[in-house]
């Protein structure tokens, strides 16, 4: 446990029955920000997310990182929430976040070690949501993280971390704690985005992250990552795929002068193309100018 805003609130739903609690909030060495031209941002895990927020460096450099942690929940929590705490936040489900007396009433689900889902009925695994705001923006700025415990460290992509079923969020071991965040160095646009049911303090429905950058008019590379639609963050690697190499601006005139009108099919796959383009188009419109 860091800031606790999350594990105390699920300890007193007894969601989870922690036997020992290990706190790793006062390991300073763990608590820093750190930038180095050329090689890039590592941020340690204790790291509350309002340090983030008032960054000069990752104002300047690393923008989006500023509009996700802003939109963590409320002020309160920023001030003690960490970025480790959110990269390792579990998934949530409006069954499991009930508390002890609401479940029982109730069969147990998968979740909390029952047989069943009330998600998806007659389900085999659980289909918790990842919701957390920070990982989305992470991933899209190919984020890595290193992992340590008794007997060494291990570095991954942040990407690989999450297992894409909601009961073992991410494969963290029994004995290993998140130590850092490593973001490369980068360059082009970012942008991040919430949507929520509140503007204040509330869970995204969904979240984005993207970062791209461009060359000649064209995309040259961009990574579309969304949270809070499915038990891992994901990346929407198909419309990557068909944004690279193109001229965002010539797009939409190109696929409407070769459009049979009579072809239903091919209007129906011409508009989910359009589609795409807009929406890059404004998340690229919101973007703040630069992460480099
Ligand atoms: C009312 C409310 C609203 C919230 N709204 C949002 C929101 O809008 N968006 C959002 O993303 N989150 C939200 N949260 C969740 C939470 O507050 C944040 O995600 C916060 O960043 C968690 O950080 P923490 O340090 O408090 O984590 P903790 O509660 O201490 O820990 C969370 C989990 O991470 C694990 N963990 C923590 N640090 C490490 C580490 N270094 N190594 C390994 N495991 C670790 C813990 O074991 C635990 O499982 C909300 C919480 C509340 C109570
Ligand atoms: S999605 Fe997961 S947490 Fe929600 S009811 Fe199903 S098993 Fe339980």
């Amino acid at each position: 446990m860091t800031g606790g805003t999350d594990i105390l609130p699920s300890m007193k739903r007894k969601s989870v029955k922690p036997k020992y609690i290990v706190g790793v909030k006062k390991l300073t060495d763990m608590r820093y920000i750190t930038y180095k031209k050329g090689d890039g941002l590592r941020i340690g895990a204790t790291t509350t997310l309002r340090e983030i927020i008032e960054s000069e460096v990752i104002k300047d450099r690393y923008p989006i990182m500023i509009d996700a942690c802003s939109r963590v929940a409320s002020n309160q929590i920023r001030n003690v929430g960490t970025i480790g705490g959110n990269i390792c936040l579990d998934n949530r489900c409006m069954y499991y976040n009930q508390d002890h007396i609401w479940w029982k009433s109730r069969e147990d689900c998968f979740k909390r070690g029952g047989k069943q889902c009330y998600v998806v009925k007659r389900g085999k695994s659980c289909w918790a949501l990842s919701m957390a705001d920070t990982v989305p923006a992470f991933i899209a700025l190919d984020a890595r993280i290193k992992l340590i415990n008794s007997s060494g460290e291990r570095e991954i992509k942040l990407e690989d971390f999450y297992t894409g079923e909601g009961r073992s969020v991410n494969n963290i071991k029994e004995d290993e704690i998140l130590m850092e965040i490593f973001i490369p160095e980068g360059n082009g646009i970012s942008v991040f985005k919430k949507y929520a049911v509140r503007g204040a303090i509330d869970f995204a429905i969904v979240n984005t992250g993207v970062t791209m950058s461009m060359s000649d008019g064209k995309c040259k590379d961009i990574r579309i990552v969304v949270n809070g639609v499915s038990p891992s963050p994901e990346r929407l690697k198909d419309t990557e795929e068909f944004l690279k190499d193109n001229n965002l601006s010539e797009d939409i005139k190109q696929i409407l002068d070769s459009l049979d009108v009579e072809d239903t099919e091919a209007l129906q796959k011409a508009s989910e193309k359009i589609q795409k383009i807009i929406e890059i188009r404004h998340l690229s419109n919101h973007a703040t100018p630069k992460h480099q």
